[in-house]
């Protein structure tokens, strides 16, 4: 990975993101005048339950354009079943979603990826024979979303310029040039996660979700990882919503973290400030985290 690149990371993510302030009421959803002075992401009273289990009961969270933030908790708290009501994954039974102003409630991952809201996954092997750079083309046509996308998974697509240039500057910030013709099958895990994320670079987020990045990395991985999505917040426009369980790692990559347990809001603020909250110190000590 390299340690600082030439490439801004601007160039990179700063994109172009549909939901803009100019956008009036339109199928259902209205985009206000001010929708630059809200939050980029909100989440009011999202609540959800499986069979008996009241997973998530009235979570709510804000993150400002550009902000990092984490969710944090100990096993089962339902910081995945969040971040899955956020991205789309789930659909909650109350509450509700707006990104940049507009209500996204309705609207299933894919559409709420083209509004640049991307999140990472933790498999990168859809096609392990498919190269790094492959990976990442594929991506850059599925943010165009058009037919050419179908040319390429036969094989028989040739990206344009400017499309070849941005492969080549995710590549070069999240450190694989050097492995861009690589079959991800060859890759470690900890550079199966950059290709993950360079894949969710290529949609030009403004909102970065990552679920548990860290999981299965060294150490020394995980922190790569965290200097790099930290760089990535801070070079580029791009929001980062966390969820990881190394504290570590969180206290590298966000501004402030919200804490569940048993599905449930308990505090709010910095790593420093919620760890020493005696609600969150005995909601980890309860279960042994
Ligand atoms: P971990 O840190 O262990 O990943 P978490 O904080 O992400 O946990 P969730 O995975 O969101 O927690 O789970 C919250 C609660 O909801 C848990 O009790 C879990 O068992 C339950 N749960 C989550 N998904 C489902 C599901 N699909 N069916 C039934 N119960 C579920």
């Amino acid at each position: 990975m390299p340690d600082g690149t030439a490439v801004s990371a601007d160039a990179i993510v700063a994109g172009d993101a549909t939901a803009t302030g100019s956008e009036t009421s339109r199928g259902g959803s209205l985009v206000p005048s001010d929708a630059g002075a809200r939050p980029l992401l909100e989440a009011r009273s999202i609540s959800i339950g499986f069979g008996g289990i009241q997973a998530l009961a009235g979570v709510s969270i804000e993150v400002a354009e550009g902000e990092a933030v984490g969710i944090v908790g100990p096993n089962g708290a339902g910081k995945t079943t969040f971040f899955n009501c956020l991205c789309g994954q789930l659909r909650p039974a109350s509450g509700s979603v707006l990104f940049a102003g507009r209500a996204i409630d309705r609207m299933p991952a894919h559409q709420r990826a083209r509004l640049g809201i991307a999140r990472t996954f933790q498999r990168v092997e859809i096609f392990p024979e498919m190269t790094v750079r492959d990976h990442l083309t594929v991506a850059e046509r599925a943010r165009a979303g058009d037919w050419r996308l179908w040319k390429d998974l036969l094989a028989m697509g040739s990206p344009r310029k400017e499309e070849r240039e941005h492969v080549e500057q995710i590549l070069d910030l999240v450190g694989l040039t050097e492995l861009g013709d690589t079959p991800v099958a060859a890759l470690s895990l900890g550079n199966c996660r950059l290709v993950e994320l360079g894949r969710a670079l290529a949609l030009r987020p403004r909102l970065l979700m990552a679920d548990e990045p860290s999981s299965g990395l060294d150490t020394h991985e995980t922190q790569l990882l965290a200097d790099l999505l930290r760089r990535v917040q801070q070079e580029s426009a791009a929001a980062i919503l966390l969820v990881e369980h190394d504290l570590d790692m969180v206290a590298r990559v966000v501004d402030r973290v919200l804490v569940l347990d048993f599905g449930e809001p308990i505090a709010e603020g910095s790593l420093e400030e919620v760890m020493a909250d005696p609600a969150v110190r005995s909601a980890y000590l309860g279960k042994g985290a």
